[in-house]
């Protein structure tokens, strides 16, 4: 995995499981898509990211 390194200070962050993300790094586990572009909800379940859709999907077939 690259190393991102970017200024930070004017970008919007997303904060999911405790810590910061960069829009552009906060990636869907299952999908692979950008969360940034899917809109501005973002799941997580069991230490993944997950979108909307693919948390639905998860969810409902546990
Ligand atoms: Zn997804």
């Amino acid at each position: 995995m690259a190393l991102v390194v970017e200024k930070i200070s004017d970008r919007y962050l997303l904060h999911a499981l405790d810590r910061f993300w960069h829009n552009s790094c906060l990636k869907c586990h299952c999908c692979n898509r950008l969360l940034a572009d899917l809109g501005t909800s973002c799941f997580s379940k069991g230490g993944y990211i997950l979108c909307k859709k693919d948390y639905s999907r998860w969810f409902y077939d546990l």
